[in-house]
C-alpha cells in the first residue's frame, strides 16, 4: 500500500470508530495540537495525520490496538502546556486529545474521587472545593492543564513537597490503556495504598511513555485552615539562608513558600497597586486543622525568618493584602510577556538544602555566557520552600526560529549543569524530552537503558509518545 493509501486508511479507521465529527485532519487543528510553550514553530512534516477525540477507554483501546498493528505513532495530548517538550509531536502520527475524557465522580462514601484525564485541574479543584475538599495539585497552569498531564508528570506545582507530598502520595490507583490496547487497573478502592509492587507507579510520574491514563482515583483531602506571612530582605542570599534555617530549626514546612527577586516583586507590587517593596520578597501560606494551628505555624516560621535580619517580617492578617500578593505572583509571567510583546522561557533549578545560598547566587547569574540570553533580564521567582528557582526571560518575538531553538537548547544545558552540581533534578516538568541528556548524565547509561527496556515491555513497537524518551536526540 502507498503511504497515502495507508494514511487514508488510518483516517477512515478513526472516523469509523469515533465519528467524523471527532476526527480532524485540518492543518490548523494540526498546528494547534502540536504547539507547546516553546517559542518556535512546528515543522510541517511533523504535523499529525489526524487529531482524534475519543469518548471513552474503549475508543482509546481500539486506537492503540490499531496503531500498534499498523505501527503508527500515537501522541497523547492533554492541554499541551508541558514545559520540557513532551507534548510536541516530533513525527507524523495520530494525536489523541483527551478533552472528551472528562468523567468526574466524587465518591465521598469511599473517601476518593475518580477523574477522567481530560478534566482541567482548576475544574476538579472547584468541584472539590464546593464540598470542602482540597485538590493537592497547584501548577501555575491549572486553569488549562489536564489531570492526565499533571498526573503523568507527578507535579504538584507550587505546593511544597515537605508540607504534604507529591500527587503520587494521593493517587490510589489508575486505569490505563497499554500501547498494545489492553486495559488495566492498578491500586485500590480502599484508603490504604498497596505495599510492595504497585503498577500505579509506572504511570503516575511515568512521563506518558508506558500507557494512556484513562482514569485517576485520588484520595479526598479536607480543606485546611490557612494563615499567611511575608518577609522582605535586602538580598536573595538572605532569603536562601532563611529557608534553610526553616528546615534546620524544624519549623513546620508551609504549604506554599514563594519568593520573587527585587525586580519581579517591584513589578508585581505595581501591578496590584501596592507600595514597592524594599527588596526581594519571601511569602508563605501555612495550614492547620483550625485557624489557631495555622497561625501557630506561621508564628514559628516568622520567628525563624526574623533571624536572617529582614527589613520586614510579619504575619498577614488582611486577607485582601494576601490575595493581592498571591495574584501578583500568579500574573507576573503573562504580564511580562504582554508588556514586552515577547516570548518567555524559564528554567527549573533545584538546589539541595546545604548549598541553597550558593545555588541562589548562581541561579541569579543563570544567563551569564549564554548567547542572546545573557543580554536579557533574569526575572527570578519560584517555589523556594521546595528549593526551586525559576530564572525567567522574555525574548523579543522577532527573533527567528534558529535563534530561539539555540537558546532553548542552551537553557536546558545550563539547567542541567546546575542540577548536576547540586545533585538534584527537576521536580516539576518531567524527566525526559529536553531533559533526556540530563537524565543520562545524572543517573547513567545503565539506568537509562533500564527505562528503555521497560518501555519496550509495555510498548514493543514504540508507538506511544515516541521521541519523549529518546529526547529527540
Ligand atoms: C503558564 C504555565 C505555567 C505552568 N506552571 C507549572 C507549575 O507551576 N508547575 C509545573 O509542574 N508545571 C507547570 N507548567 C507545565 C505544565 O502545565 C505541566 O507540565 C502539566 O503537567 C502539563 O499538563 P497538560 O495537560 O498540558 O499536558 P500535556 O502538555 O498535554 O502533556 C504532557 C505529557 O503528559 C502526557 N499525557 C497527557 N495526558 C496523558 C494521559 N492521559 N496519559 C498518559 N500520558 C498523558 C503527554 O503525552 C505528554 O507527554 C506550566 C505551564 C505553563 C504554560
Amino acid at each position: 500500500m502507498t503511504t497515502e493509501g495507508k494514511e487514508q486508511g488510518v483516517i477512515a479507521f478513526l472516523e469509523g470508530l469515533v465519528g467524523k465529527e471527532n476526527v480532524s485532519t485540518s492543518i490548523f487543528e494540526g498546528i494547534k495540537q502540536s504547539l507547546d510553550p516553546f517559542p518556535y514553530h512546528v515543522k510541517r512534516e511533523n504535523l499529525p495525520l489526524a487529531v482524534v477525540l475519543p469518548e471513552n477507554k474503549l475508543h482509546v483501546s481500539e486506537i492503540l490496538r490499531y496503531a500498534n498493528i499498523e505501527k503508527v505513532p500515537v501522541f497523547v495530548r492533554g492541554s499541551g502546556t508541558h514545559l520540557g517538550g513532551a507534548s510536541r509531536a516530533h513525527t507524523k502520527g495520530i494525536i489523541i486529545n483527551t478533552a472528551r475524557l472528562t468523567n468526574f465522580e466524587l465518591m465521598e462514601d469511599y473517601g476518593f474521587f475518580e477523574s477522567g484525564p481530560g478534566v482541567r485541574v482548576a475544574d476538579a479543584a472547584d468541584t472539590l472545593d464546593e464540598r470542602g475538599w482540597f485538590l493537592p495539585l497547584f501548577p501555575g497552569s491549572r486553569v488549562i492543564a489536564s489531570m492526565g498531564g499533571i498526573i503523568s508528570n507527578n507535579t504538584s506545582g507550587h505546593i511544597i513537597d515537605a508540607a504534604i507530598g507529591k500527587p503520587a502520595d494521593y493517587v490510589l490507583g489508575v486505569e490505563v490503556v497499554l500501547p498494545t490496547g489492553e486495559i488495566i487497573e492498578s491500586g485500590t478502592k480502599g484508603l490504604r495504598k498497596p505495599a510492595g509492587t504497585d503498577l500505579t507507579k509506572m504511570f503516575v510520574g511515568g512521563d506518558g511513555i508506558m500507557g494512556v491514563i484513562t482514569m485517576i482515583r485520588m484520595r479526598l483531602v479536607s480543606m485546611a485552615k490557612q494563615s499567611y506571612g511575608i518577609a522582605i530582605y535586602r538580598d536573595l542570599k538572605a532569603i536562601a539562608r532563611a529557608v534553610k534555617r526553616m528546615y534546620l530549626e524544624k519549623a513546620p514546612a508551609p504549604l506554599f513558600v514563594e519568593f520573587m527577586d527585587h525586580n519581579v516583586s517591584t513589578i508585581a507590587f505595581q501591578i496590584k497597586e501596592m507600595e514597592p517593596p524594599p527588596g526581594p520578597v519571601l511569602f508563605f501560606m501555612a495550614i492547620g486543622q483550625d485557624k489557631e494551628e495555622a497561625d501557630k505555624k506561621t508564628a514559628k516560621v516568622i520567628e525563624v525568618f526574623k533571624k536572617e535580619d529582614p527589613v520586614i517580617a510579619h504575619q498577614i492578617t488582611d486577607l485582601e493584602m494576601w490575595t493581592k500578593l498571591w495574584a501578583a505572583r500568579e500574573v507576573i509571567g503573562p504580564y511580562l510577556i504582554q508588556k514586552m510583546h515577547g516570548q518567555s522561557t524559564a528554567a527549573e533549578v533545584v538546589s539541595n538544602l546545604a548549598n541553597l545560598e550558593e545555588a541562589m547566587d548562581e541561579t541569579a547569574r543563570f544567563n551569564e555566557g549564554i548567547p542572546y540570553l545573557e543580554d536579557l533580564t533574569n526575572y527570578m521567582f519560584g517555589h523556594i520552600g521546595a528549593l526551586t528557582m525559576h530564572p525567567s526571560f522574555v525574548m523579543p518575538s522577532e527573533w527567528d526560529d534558529v535563534r530561539m531553538q539555540e537558546i532553548i537548547k542552551n537553557k536546558f544545558k545550563r539547567e542541567a549543569e546546575l542540577n548536576l552540581k547540586y545533585g538534584t533534578c527537576g521536580g516539576e516538568w518531567g524527566q525526559f524530552s529536553k531533559r533526556t541528556g540530563f537524565f543520562i548524565q545524572r543517573y547513567g547509561e545503565t539506568a537509562y537503558d533500564l527505562i528503555k527496556k521497560m518501555k519496550a515491555v509495555f510498548d514493543p513497537n514504540n508507538i506511544l509518545n515516541p521521541g519523549v524518551l529518546e529526547g529527540y536526540r
